[in-house]
């Protein structure tokens, strides 16, 4: 199987220009083909010579990935189910707003953190996705459904620091002037809390966004959650928060899912709202959203308005995350692959 071109960032695909021949500068041009353009042959890249075209499509391919389903919800919220070329499947959403489209790219196959609240990790763990299977999301949305999109979020289905350096990879194209040209602050990696990808992640000193899966506020209940706490304990979680914000001079943001009964008192309100502080935080709070075979549910509208107002009331900068397409379980957490697929 030909490897897709798009696993290699410009340096390289100068190293694959020069040693096919040609001088250096082909690579950029191939390069904007690829980004701005969304070739998806080399064919088509008319200002590059015959021979290197001919010999990248000997050795390469450059097809983003293909949906095998495209469900609408009523919110205008769109969900592409992807099949891998190991038929694996993954899911990417686009969620249209007034002044943005968001894309929600997916990283991994499966996911190993098992959090208990998220369809993703009852799949278990298949494999990493490559740079060109990350892209591939993004670049299908943008050219072949002709979406303008603002804003790249790596909310998607899998853990963007437990596949980093195709992330990294990843972002530099999306962000590059010659490649998809999307700003570094419209681009947000969310994370369980893999501490020493959090400290490495700083030392990038970028300005993406960094999110932050909180979702409880004491060791206990983080843990009952999300099994990744008793590895990487809130005591941890927070140092490497607080080295974050020192080295970037970002704010993070904090994602915290409402749970009724699990992480909805006033004690947890409290707790949450003495971490946000400590950071300057910006809270995202999200209902729960319904996953299949799990007894958990969202607090009432009452109760989560409460817990919003009382975190504005401490000067916390804490806003609702509406939690769009749930109608095609398209939600936070709710990206299954092959599991929602009917086809798979
Ligand atoms: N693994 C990364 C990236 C996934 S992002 C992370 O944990 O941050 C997906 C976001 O949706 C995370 O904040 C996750 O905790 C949240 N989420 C998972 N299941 C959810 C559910 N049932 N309802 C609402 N949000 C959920």
């Amino acid at each position: 199987m030909k490897e897709n071109i798009r696993n290699f960032d410009i340096s390289q695909i100068e190293q694959i220009v020069l040693s096919m021949g040609e001088p250096r500068y082909r690579a950029i041009q191939v390069f904007r083909w690829l980004y701005q353009k969304g070739a998806e042959t080399f064919t088509e890249m008319s200002d590059v010579p015959e021979k290197l075209r001919y010999n990248l499509g000997q050795k390469y391919t450059a097809k983003f990935l293909e949906p095998v389903q495209t469900l609408i919800s009523k919110d205008g919220t769109k969900k592409f189910i992807f099949k891998l070329y190991d038929n694996n499947f993954i899911e990417s959403v686009m969620i249209p707003e007034k002044d943005r489209n968001t894309v929600c790219i997916s990283t991994q196959v499966g996911c190993k953190y098992n959090c208990v609240f998220c369809a993703s990790g009852k799949l278990g763990f298949v494999r990493n996705l490559e740079v060109a299977e990350i892209l591939g999301q993004l670049l299908y949305i943008r050219f072949k459904e002709n979406i303008k999109i603002s804003n790249a979020v790596f909310m998607g289905m899998g853990e963007p620091f437990d596949n980093y350096d195709a992330l990294i990879k990843a972002i530099r194209i999306i962000n590059a002037r010659d490649g998809v040209n999307i700003g570094a602050r419209k681009i947000t990696v969310s994370t369980a809390g893999i501490v020493p990808k959090i400290m490495e992640f700083a030392d990038m000193g970028w300005q993406v966004r960094l999110s932050i899966s909180l979702h409880a506020s004491d060791d206990a209940t983080r843990s009952l959650l999300m099994p990744v706490n008793r590895k990487y304990p809130l005591s941890d979680l927070l140092d490497a928060c607080n080295y974050y914000v020192s080295r970037t001079g970002r704010r993070i943001t904090i994602e915290y899912i409402l749970i009724d009964g699990i992480n909805d008192a006033e004690k947890h309100l409290y707790g949450l709202g003495k971490i946000s502080k400590r950071f300057r935080a910006d809270v995202n709070v999200i209902p729960l959203s319904k996953i299949r075979n799990s007894s958990f549910s969202p607090p009432s509208t009452e109760k989560i308005n409460w817990f919003i107002n009382s975190l504005k009331k401490m000067g916390i900068r804490a806003t609702l995350r509406d939690s769009r397409g749930s109608d095609i379980d398209a939600a936070c957490g709710q990206l299954a692959g092959a599991r929602s697929c009917a086809c798979g």
